[in-house]
């Protein structure tokens, strides 16, 4: 394959680099939905995660290449034999598995960071693609730091890793450094300067620290590349990787410019952003391409006007193409239990017989407090569901007051679930979150200092359901929690209480460690 190919294979990296994303953790069974709705859209290459470096990790990639049926699924592993053997064993139920191993090869990767020659890296590098060869069909190669590599070795190592056996080489900047033009030419270089290039797919994996990672990626499919490496909402390590549905969408409105071909259902972008947003607890800018909630919204009057006449005059995409749409009404209280299970498909979500009894109880709760329900607030269910958080505490009731003049007190009954107590008490704190705080924290003895709170209303009207998403810790430990309903002060409590619960889980096995 070579530069005439004219299809841009997609690979999403949302699992595994997104998921490195500062504040974002998913557990297993949340990269299980974002890989079913990775699936709907239609990607290529699913990167679901670095086996080695957790069992969580391992287990997360084994479900996902057992479960999903049309993407190739990737796992990555540096050049070192126990890694490529540990994501190996990790892809083995994957129709399509991949290997993908990397290793640091500009002057600092090779002199700081692995202490070796460019010889050592170079034979580390092809040693390790030889391996990943005759535990997989499809092998994937990146040297890593390629951007601030020395050329002549780049052109080296590229090549020598083609004739080891890796079907597509990517060509990383991994600290966002690259400037469009000068990348594009990096990428024309290796077409003119590797001799074996047309038997490899050429790849690019482009960070967004200087908010150049779209215009890398594309830059470099005018100069050749056929794969590129992007996550949902642009999730990644510091600023983030290339965005998906910026990429997506640019190869596609700009087709007369580009003239490549992308193979995915972009009417299900805006779904998986919203859902992978909802997840990660990593809220989109209003204001984000594609995705944001102003992305289609016209303010200006001449605008207006113009759009109503003819939409071509200011929108150069449909809403439509990207599945944004009006917040639909969705469901109601009359609603029943196929009506909720038909749209929970639609949405793409998955869910088991349990989880779906679970969701129709919540369901009915929700909709006595509130007249309309919309996708969102199935997806904020779901996800509250999805969170499998161990429920040492249980929150049974609270009470506050507060305002004005008053100190702010609440009142907070907890049932412990181990020993079935139920214990009451009641706490003061600056305002009625800090008082509820205060007060769990002195019912189950665990003390953590709040390090992030973060709300906002799941749709729209002012019976809004209100998420709340924390990040506590304690000396030792972090921990996060995300609660919602139509209660702020609720979902508040109840969101601190999952946070608390998980602390108290992971205290107690740390103590039965070390006994
Ligand atoms: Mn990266």
């Amino acid at each position: 394959m070579s530069q005439t190919q004219d299809r841009v294979v997609i690979f999403d990296t949302t699992l595994r680099d997104g998921e490195q994303s500062p504040g974002a953790s998913l557990n297993t069974a949340e990269k299980i939905e974002i890989a079913h709705a990775l699936e709907r859209l239609k990607v290529d290459v699913i990167e679901a995660g670095f086996p080695i470096t957790s069992p969580d990790d391992f287990e997360a990639v084994r479900r996902i290449s057992s479960e999903l049926e049309y993407p190739t699924i990737c796992g990555l592993a540096r050049a070192v034999e126990d890694d490529i053997v540990r994501a190996a064993e990790a892809l083995e139920p994957a129709k399509k598995p991949r290997i993908h191993t990397f290793i640091g090869t500009s002057p600092l990767h090779r002199d700081h960071q692995l202490r070796k020659s460019k010889r050592e890296v170079l034979d580390m590098a092809v040693n390790a693609v030889e391996l990943a060869t005759t535990l997989a069909d499809d092998v994937e190669f990146s040297p890593m730091d390629a951007s601030r590599t020395e050329l002549d070795y780049l052109v080296e190592i590229v090549e020598a890793t083609i004739e080891a056996g890796a079907g597509t080489v990517n060509i990383p900047d991994t600290v966002g450094y690259a400037i469009p033009e000068r990348f594009a030419e990096l990428i024309a270089e290796l077409f003119e300067r590797v001799s074996n290039i047309d038997r490899a797919i050429i790849s690019v994996h482009c960070h967004n620290d200087l908010g150049l990672g779209v215009s890398n990626s594309l830059a470099a499919v005018r100069a050749g590349a056929r794969q590129v490496e992007c996550s949902v909402n642009g999730l990644g390590e510091r600023a983030g990787n290339a965005s998906l549905e910026e990429v997506v969408m640019a190869l596609r409105t700009r087709k007369d410019y580009f003239g490549v071909d992308v193979g995915l259902d972009t009417t299900r972008l805006v779904p998986t952003s919203k859902l992978v947003a909802a997840l990660t607890g990593i809220s989109v800018q209003r204001n984000k391409a594609i995705v944001g909630r102003n992305a289609f919204a016209h303010e200006s009057g001449i605008h207006q006007d113009g759009i109503l006449k003819e939409r071509q005059t200011f929108e150069i995409m449909n809403p439509e193409d990207v599945g944004a749409r009006q917040t639909e009404l969705v469901l109601g209280k009359h609603s029943g239990r196929h009506a909720l299970r038909a749209r929970i498909e639609e949405m793409g979500l998955v869910l088991s017989q349990e989880q779906l009894d679970d969701l129709f109880e919540r369901f009915k709760v929700l909709a006595d407090k509130k007249k309309e329900i919309y996708d969102e607030d199935l997806t904020a269910m779901v996800e509250e569901e999805l969170a499998e958080a161990p429920e040492l505490f249980q929150l049974v009731s609270f009470q506050i007051s507060s305002g004005g003049e008053m100190v702010p007190t609440a009142t907070v009954r907890i049932r412990d679930t181990a020993t079935d107590d139920t214990v009451t008490d009641a706490a003061t704190g600056d305002g009625p979150v800090d008082a509820i705080y205060n007060c769990i924290s002195r019912i189950t003895g665990i003390e953590c200092r709040l390090l992030d709170y973060e709300i906002r209303a799941v749709t729209v009207g002012r019976d809004a359901q209100g998420e709340v998403t924390i990040q506590v810790g304690t000396d030792a430990l972090k921990a996060n929690g995300r609660a919602v309903s139509t209660d702020i002060l609720e979902a508040s409590a109840r969101a601190y209480l999952r946070a608390i619960n998980q602390i108290a889980v992971r205290t107690e096995g740390a103590e039965n460690a070390s006994q």
